[in-house]
């Protein structure tokens, strides 16, 4: 094999398909190969899932990647990227696989398209362990087009487990980022919010809004939440809550009372807006392969293990060293995050 391609270990800390997202679109995105081993070692279904296959898929189409071992189940893949050719696609994930993540995976190549690009991802917006589609709407795109960046979701039909049926158009727009320090709330006590329905009773989504709004009022907040009713393949509820930077939400289940949908919700972002800093946990993560090319600084309210995976990811293609510092002023409890940039001869 090329003595340049960068080895990944897929097993390292949080072990997850994250590594496997991040390391693809760095590799398009310097035009490094990759090796990944050991993909998803830490979950119980370790190897590719049809998630992460779609990911790979929707780089490698911007990229014309030779790719070995992408199928589902797979524990290696070799990546190799050509040329980024800027061109539109649809991509189908497969019943309710991320199309959040898939779009995750895709954002960075939007630092090195040279027109725009629109894609339409069909599979689920609305799932359990990944970023619901508002929140990829109106928080990771709301915070990188603070820095600059330039992309658009439309959410033209939601999906839900298991059936899926979602799509979303996603447009990429070439972008250069700036750097901007992003690194406490702005202590803006207005709450924008969506109670999304798809299929179910009316009086479910207004039950839900009403437990929100109440919380959020004796809480001293102003809610501004709105109601989504729609019909579709896949049945779904829930509610997506954003005060400035900050993101927070709930899906509803079989089980779970639709007070508490609403309460939860609120809580999460309750717990976060605590801490006082720009960005919450999950941000976290998927800021840090932009950090590098803004060369911004951000607060953050925890360090996740998440976080800590993907700065190995970045470290390990670029010359960069990300710092990590505890940060406890103005009322505000959390951590700073910034990278600096490295000789690479030196860091190795
Ligand atoms: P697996 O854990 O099966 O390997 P995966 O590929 O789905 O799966 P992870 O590596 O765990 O996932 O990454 C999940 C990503 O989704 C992370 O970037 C995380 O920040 C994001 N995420 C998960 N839940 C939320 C949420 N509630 N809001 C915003 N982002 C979320």
């Amino acid at each position: 094999m090329n003595k340049d391609v960068v080895i990944i270990d897929g097993s390292y800390l949080e072990g997850g398909g994250q590594i496997v997202r991040t390391a693809v679109s760095l590799s398009a995105i310097t035009q490094k190969p990759v090796k990944i081993a050991n993909i998803r070692k830490k979950r119980r279904n370790a190897g590719l899932a049809h998630q992460h296959v779609a990911c790979v898929k929707a780089v490698k189409k911007l990229c014309n990647a030779e790719v070995e071992g992408l199928k589902v189940g797979s524990e290696t893949l070799e990546f190799y990227p050509k040329k980024i050719s800027p061109k539109d696609f649809k991509l189908d994930v497969g019943t309710a696989g991320s199309v959040s993540l898939v779009i995750q995976t895709l954002l960075p190549l939007g630092l090195v398209i040279d027109k725009p690009v629109n894609i339409t991802i069909k599979g689920g917006t609305d799932v359990k362990n990944a970023p619901p589609i508002d929140y990829i709407k109106s928080i990771t795109l709301d915070i990188l087009g603070k820095m600059g960046y330039c992309g658009s979701i439309d959410i033209i039909k939601r999906g839900f487990y298991p059936e899926g049926g979602g799509e979303v158009k996603l447009k990429l727009n070439p972008s250069t980022l700036k750097s901007v320090d992003l690194i406490e709330h702005d202590k803006s006590k207005f709450v924008e919010g969506i109670v999304f329905n798809q299929n179910l009773d009316g009086n479910i989504p207004r039950r839900i809004r009403k437990s929100a709004i109440d919380l959020l009022m004796k809480n001293k907040f102003t809610p501004n939440i709105k109601i989504e009713n729609t019909k579709g393949l896949s049945t779904g509820v829930g509610i997506f809550l954003k005060c400035g930077t900050i993101g927070a939400h709930c899906l509803g289940e079989k089980g779970l009372r639709s007070e508490m949908v609403g309460k939860i919700a609120v809580e999460n972002l309750l717990k976060e807006l605590k801490t006082g800093m720009a960005l919450d946990k999950y941000m976290g993560d998927q800021i840090i392969p932009f950090l590098y090319y803004s060369k911004s600084t951000v607060g953050v309210s925890e360090i996740t293990n998440h976080t800590l995976t993907n700065i190995y990811v970045v470290e390990s293609f670029l010359d960069v060293k990300f710092d990590i510092l505890e940060y406890n002023k103005n009322n505000c409890k959390g951590y700073l995050i910034k990278c600096d940039m490295i000789n690479i001869a030196q860091y190795r």
